[in-house]
C-alpha cells in the first residue's frame, strides 16, 4: 500500500473550487492567481499581450541578436528543440528571419512515438543539427518509477533533464545564449510578476532550478551521481554567472501555439498525429512520447485539471473556440483514461497493474473527486 497523500495541502490549493469566467481553468491550478472579477492570470496575460507594442519588442530582439551573434563558425544559441511544432518555429524563425545560427538540443521522450520520431527527422532535415541527449534507460525507469510514487508525477525526472541538459551543452560548445520557447508561467496562468519576465540569468536558473534540484531524494533512493550525470546541473565553474543567459522567445514574439502549428507544417514539416491525443481533442500538442499522457492522467487526479483543460483553455483565449464550446469539450474528453499506451508504462515502470491503481488511488484529490457507482468523477465540474 501507498501512503495517502493530502494534496491539496502539499500544494496549498484553495478551499473553494472556482472557475475562470473566461477560459476554463480553475483555481486549483497551483500557483494560478484570480483577480477580482473572477478572471484567471493567463486570461488577464492574454489581454496585456494584445496591447504590447510587438515591433518594439522585435527591435530589442535584433539588439539581442546582435550582442550574442558569433563572428567565427560556432553556433550563435541553443534552441531546445523537440521537433514540435513550437521550438521548430523559433529556430526556424531564428534562423532564415534573423540570420542566426543555432544549435538544437534534444532531451529525448522517455519513449518515442513514431510520429515524434518522424517530426524530428523533418524537422533536422529542414535544415538543423541536433544534439540528442538521451539518457540511460535503466536509470530513466527507474527515476520515473520513484517520481511517481514520491510525486505523483512519473515525468519530475524528465523535466529535470529537459531544463537542465541544454544548458550544459551550451557551456559545452561555448555558447553564452539559450532561447525557450513561451515563458509558462505568464502563458498558463503564474503570478502577474513573471508577465515581463524577458529571461532567466545564471543565477537566477541556478536558484529557480537548481536550488530546488534536491539531488539528495535521488542519492537517497539509490540512485549515484555517476547514474544521474545527465540529470544533473552542469558543472559552472568559473563562469561568474555571466554565461548563458535563457531568453524566453515568447517576450519578443507574440507566442500562439496554433500558428507555431501551421507555421511549423509549412517550414519544418511538422505533421500532426492522425488520431486525437488520449485525455484531449488536439492532434498536434506533444505528440512525442508515448508515456507523457500519464503526466497529464496524474495531473488530473491532483488537481481536477487534465490535458484536455490545459488545451481547451489556451484556445478559447486565442479565441479559436467559445467557452461553450471549450466547456463541452473538457466534460467529454478530460476524465478519459489514456489506455493505449497502458501497456507500455506498466512494462517501462515495472509496476503491475495492481500497484499502479493503488499509487493513483493515493495521489486522487478526495477534496476534488468522489465515487459515483464504480467511477471517479469530478466532484465540481467546469459549467
Ligand atoms: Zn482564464
Amino acid at each position: 500500500m501507498y501512503e495517502k497523500k493530502n494534496v491539496s495541502k502539499i500544494y496549498s490549493l484553495p478551499k473553494k473550487v472556482v472557475f475562470c469566467k473566461k477560459c476554463v481553468i480553475s483555481n486549483q491550478r497551483p500557483r494560478i492567481v484570480f483577480d477580482k472579477n473572477g478572471v484567471c492570470t493567463a486570461c488577464n496575460y492574454f489581454e496585456y499581450k494584445a496591447k504590447i507594442n510587438w515591433k518594439e519588442r522585435e527591435n530589442e530582439l535584433l539588439k539581442l541578436l546582435e550582442k550574442y551573434r558569433s563572428n567565427d563558425s560556432n553556433y550563435d544559441c541553443v534552441v531546445p528543440s523537440s521537433g514540435g511544432k513550437d521550438s521548430a518555429y523559433v529556430a526556424h524563425e531564428l534562423k532564415t528571419k534573423y540570420g542566426m545560427n543555432p544549435l538544437s538540443v534534444t532531451w529525448s521522450p522517455l519513449k518515442y512515438t513514431n510520429i515524434g520520431l518522424k517530426n524530428l527527422n523533418a524537422y533536422s532535415d529542414s535544415g538543423f543539427d541536433i544534439v540528442m541527449g538521451m539518457p540511460r534507460g535503466d536509470t530513466k525507469k527507474k527515476m520515473c518509477r520513484e517520481a511517481l510514487i514520491e510525486m505523483g508525477d512519473p515525468f519530475q525526472g524528465f523535466i529535470y533533464g529537459q531544463v537542465l541538459f541544454p544548458i550544459t551543452i551550451a557551456l559545452n560548445y561555448g555558447i553564452r545564449l539559450i532561447f525557450r520557447g513561451e515563458n509558462a508561467e505568464a502563458e498558463y496562468g503564474g503570478s502577474r510578476k513573471s508577465w515581463d519576465k524577458k529571461l532567466l540569468t545564471f543565477e537566477e536558473f541556478k536558484n529557480v532550478y537548481f536550488s530546488n534540484y534536491d539531488l539528495n531524494f535521488w542519492l537517497k533512493k539509490g540512485f549515484t551521481k555517476k547514474d544521474l550525470a545527465f540529470f544533473y546541473p552542469p558543472d559552472a565553474t568559473g563562469t561568474k554567472g555571466k554565461l548563458c543567459d535563457s531568453y524566453f522567445y515568447g517576450y519578443f514574439r507574440n507566442w500562439s501555439n496554433h500558428s507555431n502549428f501551421y507555421y511549423a507544417s509549412k517550414h519544418t514539416g511538422f505533421t500532426p498525429n492522425e488520431r486525437r491525443t488520449e485525455g484531449t481533442y488536439t492532434k498536434y500538442s506533444s505528440i512525442d512520447d508515448k508515456l507523457d499522457t500519464f503526466h497529464h492522467w496524474f495531473s488530473l487526479l491532483k488537481f481536477a485539471h487534465g490535458r484536455c483543460t490545459s488545451n481547451a483553455a489556451r484556445e478559447v483565449r486565442e479565441g479559436y473556440i467559445t467557452r461553450e464550446e471549450a466547456v463541452a469539450l473538457v466534460n467529454k474528453y478530460d476524465n478519459e483514461f489514456p489506455s493505449l499506451y497502458f501497456k507500455e508504462f506498466l512494462e517501462f515502470t515495472s509496476f503491475t497493474e495492481k500497484e499502479f491503481w493503488d499509487i493513483a488511488d493515493s495521489w486522487r484529490n478526495k477534496n476534488l473527486w468522489h465515487m459515483q457507482g464504480n467511477d471517479w468523477v469530478k466532484k465540481f465540474p467546469v459549467n
